[in-house]
């Protein structure tokens, strides 16, 4: 075989949502991609369009476990079930990968010397009381309740990139990413975009955990992923943290509405009780990323929404679930 003297970037988690989207930005780039997943909360098929491509590779692996000896000039660190239903449902899994996945994914990068880029998140401010989220905040995090596995794990993330920045000078970025949403979310992920699409779409009402007055602010994957890369791009020693997100922020209940107007229904919305610590409000102040890069997002709300509608109908037919064809009257 010959070698390639691509550069080499290794993407943990590169199977879900956000990680596909990213090896296939990178591969764009010219880059040689090695997705390392377990397939827990991704699936094959979100990377099975660029497996046969000689310059991906696919391991499946538990980044619980130590890496196996990949070379690399990147590793993006992303391997953690995101999805608030799914990091509560194994609450240990959670911790163990938060913690030692990032451990195991670190000690790959300083074993290549390679740069490393840490999907840290804005649940590290847990339950804000700042708003917006600048990055100098400390948040307001319970570190007994069900979200903890997923929020402290992701501070101690934090914590041990920052760790082996000092101890052994890798060259560390670490990003705060909020509520992002497109095309590759799975219908039964149980996120706020996908539920009310999925449940709009089948005719179903539209479930809003507590009164729907709490906010978050939705980023478009595709100027998500154009944030991470333009961080990469940032000279060493420029290590974050960086919020990156759309500030454009909504509450819950204008969300159901927004899509339930997009799809032609009328309104249509049953409420539950509201999620244990679930944040009030969120919205991620930008002005850092910015300034450093020259990112923003591009995408408005209402066009992402449009195509992501657009995405999950074609994932009912595709699963032969019946969708609504006919616009309501
Ligand atoms: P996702 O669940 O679609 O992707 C996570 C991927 O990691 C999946 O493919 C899953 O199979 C894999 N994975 C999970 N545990 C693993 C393990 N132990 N070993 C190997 N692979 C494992 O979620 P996503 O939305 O794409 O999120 C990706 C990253 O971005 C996560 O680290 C998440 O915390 C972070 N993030 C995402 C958002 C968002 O809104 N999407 C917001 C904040 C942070
Ligand atoms: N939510 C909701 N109905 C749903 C799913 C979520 O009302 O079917 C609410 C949830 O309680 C939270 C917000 O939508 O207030 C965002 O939830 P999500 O699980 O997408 O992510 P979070 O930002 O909480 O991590």
């Amino acid at each position: 075989m010959v070698l390639s003297k691509k550069k080499r970037a290794v993407v943990t988690g590169g199977a879900g949502f956000l990680g596909s989207h990213l090896c296939e930005e990178l591969l764009k780039r010219d880059l040689h991609v090695t997705c390392v997943d377990n397939l827990s909360s991704g699936r094959f098929e979100n990377v099975s369009h660029i497996e046969k491509l000689p310059e991906f590779e696919f391991v499946e692996h538990d980044v619980i476990d130590p890496l196996p000896d990949l070379k690399a000039d990147y590793v993006f660190n992303l391997a953690c079930p995101a999805s608030p239903g799914l990091y509560q449902a194994d609450p240990l899994r959670t911790a163990k990968t938060a913690a030692f996945g990032t451990l195991n994914a670190l000690e790959l990068a300083r074993a290549n010397g390679a740069q490393y880029l840490q999907a840290s998140t804005s649940e590290i401010y847990g339950d804000p009381e700042i708003h917006p989220q600048v990055e100098g905040y400390w948040g307001n995090v319970s570190s007994t309740g069900p979200r903890a596995c997923y929020d402290e794990g992701k501070r101690f993330g934090e914590a041990l990139c920052f760790d082996f920045r000092r101890v052994y000078d890798l060259e560390i970025k670490v990003v705060r990413i909020f509520n992002t949403y497109g095309p590759r979310m799975q219908a039964e992920d149980g996120r706020v975009v996908s539920n009310f699409i999925v449940q709009a779409l089948q005719g179903m009402p539209i479930t809003i955990y507590g009164d729907g007055s709490q906010t978050r602010s939705f980023c478009f994957v595709s100027d998500l992923v154009s944030a991470m890369l333009a961080v990469s791009d940032t000279p060493s020693g420029v290590l974050g943290p960086f919020n990156i997100g759309n500030p454009e922020e909504v509450t819950v209940l204008e969300l159901a509405k927004i899509i339930q107007q997009e799809i032609g229904l009328p309104e249509n919305l049953v409420f539950k009780d509201k999620a244990v610590d679930d944040p009030r409000r969120r919205r991620p102040d930008i002005s850092k990323v910015r300034a450093a890069t020259g990112w923003q997002p591009e995408v408005p709300l209402s066009q992402g929404i449009a195509e992501t509608i657009a995405y999950f109908r074609g994932e009912l037919a595709r699963l032969e679930v019946p969708a609504i064809t006919a616009v309501a009257e």
